[in-house]
């Protein structure tokens, strides 16, 4: 892709939970063990194009599931450089509430996303509550609001979004999740969103409790590394070690921004 456009990429944390590995793991180790996890919404930036990728949830979705919330994601792609009042493109990975809130503070934004997963989030799946808890009902109708809008753009399977960035289905966390390739100075780097929430549940084979499809889950881990361009090229959905290993924008931004096209600094 040597001829292509090359992106600065970050991700922001915006939120995180306490909680232990049994909210973590189908098998989890060590159900009592203390394991947090992190929310992180992501940019992708270039001379020309500037693309944020999820939206993260409100602060009364945060109160509402008693997550820790630190700012409002857009407030974090603020301090980045990325205003949400005029960025144009916003790739949703999938409809549950930590990745698809916040809609309406991207007045200018299209949305893109997976046929599979606006059937998935407004069809028959959602009235088994192991896949409807995840979702916020007033978002997946706002979504559906911005499809009469004609505000959304729909991709199916792999697509190639922009000159350096292509989409990748991936379901089994949810059926129309999407992951993003990203095409940096340091080669083609994926963020996995929720194709796999922690390095462990890859690394492991033992995946995240919410799950469509697990063998889908699976194969998903697999594709991922067929994707990236090396393991440390893949980019967890909600790994806290994704903030410790990888070098913050800015020392003012410790905790709060790093860059994805640097190397991270531990494998
Ligand atoms: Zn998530």
């Amino acid at each position: 892709m040597a001829d292509t456009d090359v992106y600065q990429l970050y991700a922001v944390k915006y939120a995180t939970h306490g909680r232990t590995q049994a909210a973590n793991f189908v098998d989890p180790p060590d159900p009592h063990e203390a394991m947090p996890i992190d929310y992180f919404v992501w940019a992708a930036v270039s001379d020309t194009r500037t693309v944020v990728i999820d939206m993260g949830f409100t602060a009364d979705v945060a109160t509402e599931r008693g997550r820790e919330y630190i700012r409002c994601p857009t407030d974090g792609l603020k301090l980045i450089g990325v205003n949400a009042d005029t960025v144009t493109d916003v790739i949703v990975t999938h409809f549950h509430y930590d990745h698809i809130g916040n809609f309406d503070k991207f007045p200018k934004a299209d949305f893109h996303l997976q046929d599979r997963e606006m059937a998935f989030a407004t069809g028959r799946h959602m009235l088994d509550p192991a896949h409807g808890f995840s979702m916020n009902a007033d978002d997946v109708v706002g979504m559906v609001r911005h499809l009469y809008g004609k505000r959304v753009v729909f991709h199916d399977g792999d697509d190639d979004f922009a000159p350096g960035i292509t989409l990748h289905h991936i379901g089994g966390h949810t059926d129309g999740l999407q992951v993003v390739r990203v095409n940096t100075k340091r080669g083609l780097v994926v963020v996995a969103s929720d194709a796999c929430h922690l390095y462990a549940n890859m690394e492991t084979g033992n995946p995240f409790p919410i799950i469509f499809k697990k063998e889908d889950v699976l194969a998903g881990y697999a594709r991922l590394h067929e994707l990236a361009d090396s393991p440390d090229h893949i980019v967890p959905g909600h790994d806290p070690l994704v903030m410790a290993r990888y070098p913050s924008v800015s020392d003012d931004l410790a905790g709060i921004a790093i860059r994805l096209d640097e190397p991270p600094q531990a494998g």
